[in-house]
């Protein structure tokens, strides 16, 4: 029922964090995966570490040409598409946080910085646009396929724990897998989101690695603890196997239980 071996799969910043999860469970279990970043050092690094038939390509989420460039080439490489990992994503940086990753007080509308609420719209929301509507084309014409998204918890929370733009860009991003769930379903595509809490990764290291602000979230956490890449591994596997088959439109938290407090 997990049996993903020999599936053609693309994670979107997959070169570190929770896409470097989804891309090592995957491996493990006999895909061929091809990670898209554009960390090209990352993307070199995580693929020697995963090894097995696990390859990269630079690409960046927001540039349509070279993203349909990169799906051209694995479709050349594997002759299929069977399984996207939408995940790439940025933090809403400075402006919404402080450098310790607290909010910032200057974090007001009238002090958000232009540039970066255009950058993490873009790379948060249409960079999953992109991803979706490239993995749509090349699934149709296969008639099935497997779409997981990595949100986050942070798209149902209203206080702006993590920067406006971040959360926005979530929140549309949760909608946009409900609307494509119901378009692709008579495709054999079933579409579905990730929703984690709180993982140790680069995005998160700045709020994480400060003791009171991790004390707080693993105070949230109904475990006590923050998410590891471990943690994601079972979910991404699920979602992506035929265990998940009648499975589309989900939005699953993966989170500790922090948001039942
Ligand atoms: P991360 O920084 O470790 O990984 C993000 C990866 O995306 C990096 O390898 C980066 O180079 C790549 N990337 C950034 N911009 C890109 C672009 N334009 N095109 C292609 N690749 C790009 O952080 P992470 O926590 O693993 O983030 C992965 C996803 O998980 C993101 O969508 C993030 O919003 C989401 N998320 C993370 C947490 C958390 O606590 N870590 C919680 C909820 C959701």
């Amino acid at each position: 029922m997990f049996d993903v071996a020999g599936k053609s799969v693309i994670v979107t910043g997959g070169a570190s964090g929770i896409g470097r999860g989804y891309a090592e469970v995957l491996a493990e279990h006999g895909a061929r995966v091809c990670i898209l970043d554009v960390d090209s050092a990352g993307i070199d690094r995580t693929v020697k570490e995963i090894g097995g038939q696990t390859w990269g390509q630079v690409a960046d989420v927001t540039d349509r040409p070279g993203l349909a460039a990169a799906f051209d080439t694995v479709m050349e490489r594997h002759g299929a598409i069977d399984v996207v990992f939408a995940n790439a994503g940025i933090d809403a940086g400075p402006g919404f946080l402080d450098p310790e990753g607290h909010r910032n007080p200057d974090g007001q509308i009238e002090n958000f910085g232009d540039d970066r609420w255009d950058r993490v719209v873009e790379v948060n929301l249409t960079g999953v646009y992109n991803t979706l509507k490239l993995a749509a084309i090349h699934m149709k014409a296969a008639q099935g396929g497997r779409i997981v998204v990595t949100s986050s918890v942070a798209s149902q929370i209203n206080e702006a724990i993590v920067g406006v733009p971040y959360m926005a860009a979530k929140a549309g991003v949760d909608h946009f897998v409900r609307n494509m769930a119901m378009e692709l379903g008579a495709f054999g595509i079933l579409v579905n989101c990730i929703n984690p809490g709180p993982f140790m990764t680069n995005i998160a290291g700045g709020r994480l690695n400060n003791p009171e602000d991790r004390a707080a979230f693993e105070a949230q956490s109904l475990i006590g603890r923050i998410g590891t890449l471990e943690d994601i591994k079972g979910l991404a596997l699920y979602l992506a196997s035929p265990c998940s088959s009648y499975v589309t439109g989900a939005q699953i938290n993966i989170d500790g239980g922090s948001r039942l407090r």
